[in-house]
This record gives C-alpha cells, sequence and structure tokens, in this order.
C-alpha cells in the first residue's frame, strides 16, 4: 500500500548521492513506522526493508553499499553522516505502491480452487470472508452380517471392512469430508439406525455399500423406500450392476454394490462425478483413449475393465489385468485405470481405440 525500501539501508535522492560525498542522517525509519519528515538535499534517512520511503528520497542504498558495510546497523546508533561507494539512480531498491497488487486489480477469479499463496494475497487484503463452496460432507456406511472392522481378529465366515475404508479415501481424496458410519448388520433396524445418523448429521450425500442385490438378507433398498425413495435400481455396467440411487429424508442416497471392485467402479463412475459437482471441482479429468493390446469381447453390459497402461511413442497401450473378478480387490491395486469397454460392440479386436479413465494423470 506505499512505497517500501527493499533492502536495510538508507533512503537518499539519487542525484545527491555522489561517492566520496557525506550525506547528513536526519532520522530513521523502522519497519512499521511511517515518517514525517523530507529527506532534503544533502541528506539520507536510515530505512530498513519493508519501511516507508520518506518524503524527498527516490532511492535506497543498501548498507553493503556504504562505507559501514562491514558493519551490523545498531537500533539505539543512527550514524551521523554517511558515504555511498557506487553510483546510485532514482527508483533503486525501492518497491513501488501497487508493486504486488494495484487498486482495482482482479487478484481471484470464481471457481478457482483456492492455493496456499490465494490466501495470503486474500490475508494481505483483509478478506477475512470470502464466498466458497464448501466440501461436501458424505457419509459412509458398510454392511453386511460377515463384516468385522479393520482391528478385530478374523473369525470363521467373516471379512474385514474393506469398502469403508477405500471409500472415504477416495472421498477425500475428491476434497469431501466423510462420516464414518461404520458397519450395519444385515437388518433393517440397525441400516435404518446408521441412515439415521447421517440424517441427524446433515451429511450432503450417503454412501453405502453392499445389500442391494436380490440376497435374501439385502435390506438396503426396503430401508431406503421406508425413509425416503428409491429413483433407481441396477445399471447396465460390469462390474456394479446391483448400484441403487434415491434419498434419504431428502438426502441423496448411493447403494453401491458389495464386492469391492464394484463398489470402487461404481463409485468412479456414478459417485465421483457427484462429489466432485457438490465440490464444485471438475469431474471429467482423467479420461484418455488407448489403444487395446489385445481381442476383447463386449457383451450387452458397458464394461469398465482393468487395465494397466503402457505409454510408447506419446499412444497409450491397455492391457487388462490378469483377474476381472469383482471380488479381486487387488486387480485394482495394480490397475492404471479403467477401459470404456462399450456394450454391444461385440468382437473388438486389438489394436482398437477405447475410451479409458486413468486413476492418476
Ligand atoms: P452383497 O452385495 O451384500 O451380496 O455383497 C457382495 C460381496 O461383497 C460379498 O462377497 C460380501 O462379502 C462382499 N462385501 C460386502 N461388503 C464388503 C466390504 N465392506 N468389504 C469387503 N467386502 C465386502
Ligand atoms: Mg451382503
Amino acid at each position: 500500500p506505499f512505497a517500501n525500501s527493499s533492502m536495510d539501508g538508507y533512503a537518499v535522492r539519487a542525484a545527491d548521492a555522489l561517492p566520496g560525498f557525506d550525506l547528513n542522517v536526519i532520522g530513521d525509519i523502522p519497519a512499521g513506522s511511517f515518517p514525517a519528515f523530507v529527506v532534503g538535499a544533502g541528506q539520507a534517512a536510515r530505512i530498513m526493508t519493508g519501511a516507508p520511503l520518506p518524503a524527498g528520497a527516490d532511492a535506497v542504498v543498501p548498507v553493503e553499499n556504504t562505507e559501514s558495510a562491514d558493519r551490523q546497523m545498531m537500533a539505539a546508533s543512527v550514524p551521523a553522516t554517511i558515504r555511498v561507494t557506487s553510483p546510485v539512480s532514482a527508483g533503486d531498491y525501492v518497491r513501488p505502491v501497487g508493486e504486488d497488487i494495484e487498486a482495482g486489480q482482479v487478484v481471484l477469479r470464481a471457481r478457482r480452487r483456492l492455493r496456499a499463496p490465494d490466501l495470503g494475497v486474500l490475508a494481505g487484503l483483509g478478506r477475512a470472508q470470502v464466498a466458497v463452496i464448501s466440501r461436501p460432507r458424505v457419509a459412509i456406511l458398510s454392511t453386511g452380517d460377515e463384516l468385522l472392522a479393520i482391528d478385530q481378529p478374523l473369525t470363521p465366515g467373516k471379512i474385514r471392512d474393506m469398502n469403508g475404508y477405500a471409500l472415504a479415501a477416495l472421498c477425500e481424496s475428491l476434497g469431501a469430508r466423510v462420516l464414518r458410519l461404520g458397519i450395519a448388520r444385515d437388518t433393517e433396524a440397525d441400516v435404518a439406525d446408521k441412515l439415521q445418523q447421517a440424517v441427524q448429521a446433515g451429511v450432503d450425500l450417503i454412501l453405502s455399500s453392499a445389500g442391494v442385490s436380490v440376497g435374501a438378507y439385502d435390506v438396503v433398498k426396503a430401508v431406503v423406500e421406508s425413509m425416503g425413495a428409491l429413483s433407481f435400481w441396477k445399471v447396465n455396467v460390469r462390474p456394479g450392476k446391483p448400484l441403487a440411487f434415491g434419498q434419504v429424508r431428502g438426502i441423496p442416497f448411493m447403494g453401491l454394490p458389495g464386492n469391492p471392485v464394484s463398489a470402487l467402479v461404481t463409485f468412479d463412475v456414478f459417485a465421483r462425478p457427484a462429489i466432485c459437482t457438490l465440490a464444485g471441482r471438475d469431474w471429467q479429468s482423467g479420461l484418455a483413449e488407448a489403444l487395446t493390446v489385445e481381442p476383447i469381447r463386449s457383451d450387452a453390459r458397458r464394461t469398465y475393465m482393468r487395465v494397466t497402461i503402457e505409454r510408447r511413442d506419446g499412444l497409450l497401450y491397455a492391457r487388462p489385468t490378469i483377474n476381472q473378478s469383482s471380488g479381486v480387490l487387488t486387480s485394482l491395486v495394480s490397475a492404471d485405470g479403467l477401459l470404456i469397454v462399450p456394450e454391444n460392440a461385440g468382437e473388438i479386436p486389438a489394436g482398437t481405440r477405447l475410451s479409458v479413465r486413468l486413476f492418476s494423470e
């Protein structure tokens, strides 16, 4: 907001600061002070970095360029005179008013994701409050009588909850805040109780996994219908056909399938765009084209095929991971992306160009 010194030294009139001539030091300007005096002909004022340039002065001579170059300046003892050791030009070591931000300048545009320097600029402008799209809150529920928490020893018939952790990590990677609801048993009462917790917390989206298929103990859809409504059930994709969507007491609800690969793939295809939209983010990133390296058969469902990607001569080559079972989560660990194999395409020969969703750019 004011012209200031970029060095510790002496504010001078450049035309007077000739090597070999004494300048009378008439005052001291620490950072944070504002000089009331004027620097006249043959005069100088001691000045610190960030201190306002006094009236009359048009340049700063760093202490290194004075005859006291070898001495550390002392607060209490301002020298009576100084002598510069090299010629000075007007504007030297002066940061003009508005150098960083001019009055009326646009510094940040709407819909930008704020980064650390942006927050510094806002602070500099005294903007303690700005209008933002807040991070969406997503509740995550795992369902299933077979599920154990991560710290439980395995007992016969049980497995540990994988989906809850993986889905929470995905949500957080998109900037969402996660409410972990833990594990619900396969009973309507338990699922309803957990969903009610999400309602009470006022989340923006509820994501569950498992319990939405055609099994005798798949109770999630019934609970959603009793607390809200289902909009659709089943999507024409592989993996992840039994996905359910609706609302619970007015909060959007997505019931992802239970098989871990199905849960994570349907998250990527359906939940990720929803969360990105809530968060004001672009969700279409990571889409590219790749060439298939082996023949692929397509059926009536659109397949999101786990692939590893190789880059050669600027082209991407997609190779299906060995195991495409929806229960084999390590196949997703080794995959670089999802090859989007269109429905009803029949035999797709090697060398075909298809869309691919890359997990990292
Ligand atoms: P469901 O849709 O409930 O029939 O579950 C399908 C499959 O996914 C079953 O083999 C479940 O054991 C498995 N599954 C469900 N939830 C989880 C989870 N949170 N972590 C790991 N596997 C799960
Ligand atoms: Mg189940």
